[in-house]
């Protein structure tokens, strides 16, 4: 069985506990391999040398063109190893071989875009009311950023994160899920390869209570950026805000997914597929919410069900699979207790609602893909974060109904509108109270868009240009060319 190591300050370590614990694979129910028990003492080496390494030494004293040269190599050696980062991924996640290697060939992205705009980060002269001085605003990278990641797509929400925070010029330390931290311990062997200095980049894995609390905790760290359960995120960041440390949280969703009767119907039935399906509906953005126009209803679910109905579950490795394994046990048994919930609301099932014991699903966490109709918007199914296969399906009678239903949640992370009335595509947009807005199509994400949540659904913005402004603060610097202090008193 494999024995992973921590990796802190350029080297790969034993963890001070001398402990392991083992990690799963959701489709065998093996377990695979053994990942080191970070504890307080490994968080501080890694802290101390993501600090060292933030003020001292090569990274402190590269220039932004250099750093930016760096993560295009990163970019580079991770195309390189997509194949064999997206099979740790699969192993350690459940999630489809297809989904895990295209995320980790668009990996790459991240770290062009990021590594051309590291020496883009300008300042400005300032247009001074006052005589006598010469000023401008420098941008400096905010110190030592912790990044906290969960099970779903480790690699591609740390490159989120990971991507802004070097071209800012910030040393990492990240924690990833203890349920999935292979790929990101395998992943940290190309930053010594791409020749990053040692300190930038430091993975300490382990337990939330305690390495997670421990790096939140830290003196030395200056941000947490957090992706995962909003209960979690609520904890960090009473923590950080009592530390005052900036925070920014990418939390869960309840997306409204949401079709008109004038839609192309035929790829509207794929559109919420896709937003409730791929990725066994393990993703933030899941469109678990189906809002139907009454006219439209049954003449839908009819299609929507000829589609769900033919998922096929099994292997993840495999290219025919179509849903794979929950990612985890305490997930497993959440799903299927949320289906109960759903039922005893009063809930119809039109599809699945069980754990999968098809042959085909061997000893894997599976559930099967679940519909609901006749769900009402106040239901616990249609309110709170499943983070499965499971769909709820709700009418509505027209436009304003719509948006009442959409919006009456306190998650806004993702929505979308299926019609072809383009006038009735932009007032949705305009009303809809999400951080992103899909017109006909879904789960589409960019490095260049921004992303992020209203409401419960957190704080900031990760991709796009302004999210490197999350790992900057900025400086006034002035300097006096002639000003002379009448009064030393008195402000100048
Ligand atoms: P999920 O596992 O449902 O994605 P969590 O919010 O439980 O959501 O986990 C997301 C990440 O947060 C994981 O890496 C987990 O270990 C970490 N984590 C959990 N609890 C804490 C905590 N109290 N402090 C810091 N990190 C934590």
């Amino acid at each position: 069985m494999k024995r992973y190591q921590l990796h802190i300050d350029g080297q790969y370590r034993a963890p001070k506990s001398g402990a392991w614990f083992e990690t799963q694979n959701p489709f065998t129910g093996e377990t695979w391999a053994e990942i080191p028990r970070g504890d307080e003492q490994d968080v501080d080496l890694a802290v101390q040398a993501a600090h060292r390494a933030l003020t001292t030494g090569p990274w402190a004293e590269m220039t932004a063109t250099q750093r930016g040269a760096l993560m295009r190599k990163l970019g580079d050696l991770i195309a390189q190893e997509a194949t064999s980062l997206a099979e740790t991924e699969v192993r350690d996640n459940g999630k489809l071989f297809a989904e895990m290697h295209g995320q980790l060939n668009y990996l790459p992205q991240w770290f062009y875009y990021y590594g051309g705009l590291a020496d883009k980060i300008e300042g400005s002269t300032l247009p001074l009311d006052k005589k006598g001085y010469f000023a401008f605003t420098r941008h400096e990278p905010v110190g030592v950023v912790v990044a906290i990641t969960p099970w779903n797509s480790p690699l591609l929400l740390l490159a989120w994160k990971l991507a802004p925070a070097l071209a800012a010029g910030c040393t990492v330390v990240v924690k990833p899920s203890e349920f999935t931290s292979a790929s990101t311990l395998e992943f940290a062997a190309l930053f010594e390869k791409a020749g990053f200095p040692p300190g930038v980049f430091n993975v300490v894995t382990g337990f939330g209570a305690e390495v997670g609390t421990a790096l939140v905790e830290h003196p030395l760290v200056a941000k947490i950026s957090f992706t995962g359960s909003d209960a979690t995120g609520r904890i960090i960041n009473e923590k950080a805000a009592r530390l005052l440390k900036h925070t920014s949280m990418e939390l869960g969703g309840k997306s409204p997914n949401v079709v008109f009767e004038d839609a192309d119907l035929e790829q509207a039935v794929f559109g919420a597929i896709s937003g409730i399906f791929a990725a066994t509906g393990q993703t933030c953005i899941a469109g678990s919410r189906l809002l139907v126009q009454r006219s439209i209803h049954d003449e839908f679910v009819k299609r929507l069900l000829e589609v769900a109905r033919s998922a096929r579950m099994g292997d993840p490795m495999s290219a025919d699979t179509q849903v794979g394994p929950v990612t985890t046990p305490p997930q497993f048994k959440k799903v299927l207790d949320y289906i109960d919930v759903a039922k005893k609301e009063g809930a119809t099932v039109v599809l699945g609602g069980k754990k999968g014991t098809a042959p085909e699903c061997g000893n894997g966490w599976f559930v099967e893909p679940t519909i609901f109709t006749g769900v009402r918007n106040d239901m616990r199914i249609a309110q709170e974060e499943v983070f499965g296969p499971v769909l709820s399906i709700i009418s509505f009678e027209d436009e304003a109904d719509a948006l009442r239903i959409a919006n009456d949640v306190r998650f806004g992370l993702a929505a979308a509108v299926w019609t072809t009335d383009i006038g009735r595509a932009i007032r949705m947009s305009e009303k809809l109270q999400a951080g992103t807005v899909w017109v006909n199509t879904y789960r589409a994400v960019s490095f260049m868009a921004p992303f992020g949540g209203y409401k419960d659904s957190g704080l900031g913005r990760e991709n796009g240009i302004e999210a490197v402004k999350a790992f900057l603060q900025t400086k006034s610097v002035w300097i006096n060319t002639g000003a002379v202090a009448s009064n030393p008193f008195v402000m100048r």
